[in-house]
């Protein structure tokens, strides 16, 4: 399974024209499916920044809001004229466009054979989901911005198999004994102290930003 940021505050690839922006985007390419979680704050740069990455957006057949915030969901109206017979999972309702067929995510659930929704949790100022991906030496969460807690997220995340990774947007989370036992971390977007975790686990962790591949 192969991972790519393509929205986030910070750019990881500098050889591509790609623009960095406060809000998070992050494609999942399995054997079988394209599905995009997140789609960041706007879609002028969503779109932009896949096709500096070679990323043909029309390929995206499972798209994942993460919850209900605007650097979340803002890029959705675009992505949505650009992609065909999508299935959306979000915590809300409504869906961007007829082609898109909406779930509304309320209990963990399978989404491909090897991507699962932690289902909804309770967060503040708002409740997310967030995903847990079956990679070769366990399963990573992949976290929106983390508004319920990294431990709840992880608590819940397994239940669904061995957590070996976590990446995303962790917020204010400092309780750094959790990532003691993982095989990776990947602090992205929101986190603010992405300098402490590099400092506290350099082995293990690895800096994001828009266009970071990582092979799971
Ligand atoms: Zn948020
Ligand atoms: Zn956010």
């Amino acid at each position: 399974m192969k991972l790519t940021i393509v929205y986030d505050n910070e750019i990881y690839n500098k050889e591509a024209s790609v623009e960095k922006d406060w809000g998070f985007s992050c494609l999942i390419e399995t054997r079988d499916d394209t599905l995009l979680f997140d789609t960041g704050t706007k879609g002028r740069v969503l779109l932009n920044n896949m096709n500096e990455l070679s990323i043909d957006p029309g390929r995206i057949n499972k798209i994942v809001i993460s919850h209900e915030h605007q650097d979340h969901s803002g890029g959705l109206v675009a992505l949505a004229s650009v992609v065909e017979d999508a299935e959306l999972y979000r915590l809300g309702r409504g869906t961007p466009g007829e082609t898109i067929k909406l779930t509304t995510v309320k209990k963990p659930q399978k989404i491909t054979t090897t991507v699962w929704t932690t289902g909804r949790l309770k967060g503040s100022p708002v409740d997310e989901q967030s995903l847990v991906l079956n990679g070769k030496n366990g399963w990573y969460v992949l976290a929106g911005c983390s508004h319920p807690g990294v431990k709840q997220i992880v608590d819940a995340s397994r239940k669904i198999g061995k957590v070996v990774g976590l990446l995303g947007g962790l917020h204010d989370f400092d309780e750094f004994s959790l990532l003691e036992d993982l095989d990776f971390v990947g602090p992205a977007h929101c986190t603010k102290h992405k300098k402490k975790i590099y400092e506290l686990f350099p082995k293990i962790s690895s800096a994001c930003g828009v266009g970071k591949i990582i092979e799971i």
